[in-house]
């Protein structure tokens, strides 16, 4: 399927009708991939219980089809809530890279963000988007549920305006190795 993906932006250019093809097939895979946008199950500190109480029934995360998975190779989204600190940033690097592409980021919180609290401690990362690239930021210490809720609506948002010859073939913002912190 993924070749298929990636060769039909280039094939859909040389033949007649081509670009209504690539149009509808923009509009299903979108569709599907903003249906499905499965999170990993990833918590680094206190955020992380209230990641924890979205997926609980009286937010359910469920009916937006966010169903959380335990392995990288199932996963779309990572949502880093909790304090990074130096010590977790090439595990978090090596678990990004075992995503599927496309894959997706969201911010959870201050420390997350920036450091919050901790920011002038020796230990901890300045930011989660020093390591990787970050789609969504989520303010807040902690943000609540509802946070994490429309962020993830404003993430679905974002990948409906997703296009095959954007998405196939593009050079995707690698990782930053964790010796620049
Ligand atoms: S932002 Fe606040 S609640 Fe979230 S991990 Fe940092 S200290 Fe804990």
């Amino acid at each position: 399927m993924g070749v298929v993906l990636e060769k039909l932006p280039g094939i859909s250019g040389r033949v007649p009708g081509g670009e209504i093809v690539l149009t509808t097939a923009d509009a299903i895979i979108g569709w599907g991939r903003k249906s499905s946008v499965w999170p990993l199950t990833f918590g680094l500190a206190c955020c992380a219980i209230e990641m924890m109480g979205s997926y609980a029934s009286r937010f359910d995360f469920d009916r937006m089809g966010v169903i959380p998975r335990p392995t990288p190779r199932q996963a779309d989204v990572m949502i880093i809530a909790g304090t990074v600190v130096k010590k977790m940033a090439d595990p978090i690097i090596q678990i990004y890279h075992q995503m599927p592409e496309p894959r997706f980021v969201i911010s959870m919180g201050s420390c997350a963000n920036c450091g919050g609290p901790y920011y002038d401690s020796y230990s901890v990362v300045k930011g989660v988007d020093k390591i990787i690239p970050v789609d969504i930021y989520i303010g807040g210490c902690p943000p609540r549920p509802e946070a994490l809720q429309y962020a993830v609506i404003k993430l679905q948002e974002k990948i409906s305006r997703m296009k095959l010859k954007n998405t196939h073939g593009a050079t995707f913002q690698q990782a930053k190795g964790s010796r620049e912190l």
